[in-house]
């Protein structure tokens, strides 16, 4: 099954609480792990199953155990909750209802920046569904983050939308209330110091593949797992390796919220027995990895998923690496790029904060999203609407081209974009009635070429 929905940290507890997945033992991730886990506890519901005996028509036996935190109604389906530290943004921190960012002094997380009113589905055509990036809220000593999220639930328990399932989220309290009023809820509930958000440096995207350091004595080993597909083909035998690494070195497996997993414990000569099994069984390691392939990810969508309007993760390998071979004709195939694909706008593969995604309309056809970045703090824009997936390439060509043609030195694709269509806010909403830009988009591009000839003429 698809990694997306599974769980870094916490499943055996609550399944909709992530934390960065690599294992490092270190004190700053060591308190990353373990606030995830108590805040897992935290929001587990504290009543049994509700259920009834009847017998004949009478009923028997009744558990009405009163729910001393979400009295009638428990938090809704989704309900996400995030908790990394500054520089790992691996699991997306900005996507979720409410989430942690741990400030790291000398390897100790010394405060925590609270973040609320993430998510990323929304609906087609509905103007008041909208994906958004998290408000960063505040900032809290270590020790109060997990009542901190405590805290955020019951601000959503006492006011939130429970009546309309489209509008059961966080964001929408939030929307409909306003940041202000949040944010002094939050604070009025809160029996411990609360400051203001502290300002952090631009998260980054690590994906934590390849080999690492575990400790001093320890590796891990993080293994690319295209869609979170495991399965062998005739090319590449990726469960068997799997099968084979997990046998002979005993190894513990952590799955990441970017699909792929982790072995973890190894030696270094583990390490190198890896690489040798991922290549007799025909796999890539991520250093032979093109960056569109590695940054890509595809929700389930069919046939797996009662929601999915059009094919994903069937269909995204074929077009990733048309993808790839586009960029790698502009000479950009290590410039790190994220493309994400989904079924439908609910946005499971997080594809509104990547460089190009495609959110599927109806069997065959799409909307392209431009404008992301890799660090996942950043809208896309609806570059082109309704298309049919086989042209996407050729609308995405001149965007590519001049990309490599005019960018700034280390210059992605998405922020490559924002500057030619002179977007200097970083966008943190997207709505789910969006006007395509692309004749804007190619109008600027074409004024960005000429003023390009004109200097060279020069
Ligand atoms: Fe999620 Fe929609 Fe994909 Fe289903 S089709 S996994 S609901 S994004």
């Amino acid at each position: 099954e698809s990694a997306m929905t599974t769980l870094a940290a916490c499943g055996d507890v609550c399944r909709n609480v992530m934390a960065s997945a690599p294992p490092f033992e270190t004190a700053a991730y060591e308190t990353v792990r373990r606030t995830a886990h108590e805040i897992a506890v935290a929001l587990r519901p504290a009543t049994n199953a509700y259920h009834e005996i009847w017998i004949n028509g009478e009923r028997q036996v009744s558990s009405e155990a009163e729910e001393p935190f979400y009295g009638e109604l428990y938090l809704p389906r989704k309900y996400k909750v995030g908790v990394t530290v500054m520089g790992d943004n691996q699991i997306d921190i900005y996507s979720y209802d409410a989430g942690l960012i741990g400030i790291v002094e000398y390897d100790q997380v010394i405060g925590f920046n609270v973040l609320a009113g993430g998510g990323l589905g929304m609906s087609h055509g509905r103007e008041n569904t909208f994906a958004q990036l998290a408000h960063e809220i505040a900032y809290i000593a270590p020790e109060h983050g997990v009542e901190a999220i405590r805290v955020i639930a019951s601000i959503y328990r006492d006011f939130g939308n429970r009546s309309d399932r489209k509008q059961a989220r966080l964001k929408y309290l939030i929307d409909d209330r306003g940041l202000d009023w949040f944010v002094d809820e939050f604070r009025a509930r809160c029996d411990f110091n609360v400051q203001p958000a502290r300002v952090l440096p631009r998260i980054a995207n690590q994906d934590w593949l390849g080999p690492h350091r575990q400790n001093e004595s320890h590796w891990f080993y993080g293994l690319f797992v295209e869609n979170g597909r495991i399965v062998d083909t005739d090319e590449m035998q990726l469960r068997t390796a799997i099968r084979r690494i997990v046998v002979e070195s005993n190894c513990d497996i952590t799955l990441t919220a970017q699909q792929s997993l982790i072995f973890t414990g190894l030696t270094s000569h583990q390490v190198g027995r890896i690489e040798q099994i991922l290549r007799e069984y025909g796999i890539e390691t991520v250093d032979r990895l093109s960056a569109a392939v590695r940054y890509s990810m595809a929700c389930p969508a069919l046939p797996t998923c009662g929601m999915a309007v059009a094919e994903s993760e069937r269909a995204a390998p074929d077009f990733v690496r048309k993808l790839e071979s586009l960029i790698e004709s502009v000479g950009l195939r290590d410039e790190p790029l994220t493309f994400r694909m989904t079924g439908c706008p609910n946005g499971c593969a997080r594809p509104y904060t990547a460089d190009i995604a495609l959110v599927g309309r109806r069997p065959g056809i799409y909307h392209l999203f431009v404008g992301g970045r890799l660090a996942g703090d950043r809208m896309a824009d609806l570059y082109a609407a309704d298309i049919k997936i086989e042209d996407t390439i050729d609308i995405l060509r001149p965007l590519v081209q001049s990309w490599a043609q005019q960018r700034r030195p280390h210059e992605g694709l998405g922020d490559f974009y924002q500057r030619v269509v002179g977007q200097s806010e970083r966008r943190q909403r997207l709505t789910g009635k969006e006007e395509p830009c692309i004749t804007h988009v190619q109008m600027q591009l074409v004024q960005l070429d000429s003023q390009t000839s004109r200097r060279s003429a020069c």
